[in-house]
């Protein structure tokens, strides 16, 4: 199964992309992931995707197109994979659907988690991912039961650089402005499929689920 989770910033996208992976045993493909771990190094791309992460702007579509295709062509997604944030721009889109038309494959489900800005603001402020896992926490909503500490692998929480005010700010209109498109784009495939990302974790995760198996 072919998936990609589509939505605003902290809609839950790597939360529920996170929790599908465990139960379909595919993997779990998160551009902003894969992006904090080349800004973490220290070379000159390092600190160019660094710029655009913490201005809460898009890494430029080829670059990341690159990365993405390259990732696709690894062993594990030989039965599936789960996009997260990928694509965010109406020609990442189309440029996903060649690479996955001469592979001779196709997304299956859109999931676009439908969540407010008012919510979105709130969630942004209480996050805290693991430095190791990139497991996601919410200190008001979702806490580590150990503190600063992740439960899964006992590694340090921390807050990311780009969730504050300012840049969610950006990075919700970044989202309307460029990444609509690529809405639109899998809604006149009939691919996508609507879901209330304000409804308690183990209700979003079941609708996403009864959405997969087309109920
Ligand atoms: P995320 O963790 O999905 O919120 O992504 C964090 C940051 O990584 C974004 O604000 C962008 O700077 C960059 N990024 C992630 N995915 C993409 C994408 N599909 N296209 C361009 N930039 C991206």
């Amino acid at each position: 199964m072919n998936i990609i989770f589509m939505g605003p910033p902290a809609a839950g996208k790597g939360t529920y992309a996170s929790l599908m992976k465990e139960e379909f045993e595919i993997p779990h493909i998160s551009t902003g992931d894969l992006f904090r771990a080349i800004a973490s190094k220290n070379d000159p791309l390092a600190v160019e995707i660094k710029s655009y992460i913490d201005n809460g702007l898009l890494v430029p579509d080829k670059l990341t197109i690159k990365l993405v295709i390259d990732r696709l062509g690894k062993a594990d997604c030989k039965n599936g994979f789960i996009l997260d944030g990928f694509p965010r721009t109406l020609n990442q889109a189309i440029e996903l659907n060649r690479t996955l038309n001469d592979l001779g494959k196709k997304i299956d489900k859109v999931i676009l988690l439908d969540v407010s800005f008012d919510l979105i603001c709130k969630r942004i402020t209480g996050r805290r991912t693991c430095e190791n896992c990139a497991k996601v926490y919410n200190i008001y909503t979702m806490p580590s039961a150990k503190g600063d500490i992740c439960e899964e692998c006992g590694a340090k929480l921390y807050q990311r650089k780009d969730d504050n005010e300012e840049s969610i700010k950006v990075r919700y209109q970044t989202y309307l402005d460029q990444t609509t498109e690529a809405v639109n784009y899998y809604k006149a495939q009939n691919i996508l499929v609507n879901i209330n990302g304000e409804d308690s974790t183990q209700n979003v995760f079941q609708s996403i689920k009864d959405a997969l198996k087309g109920e």
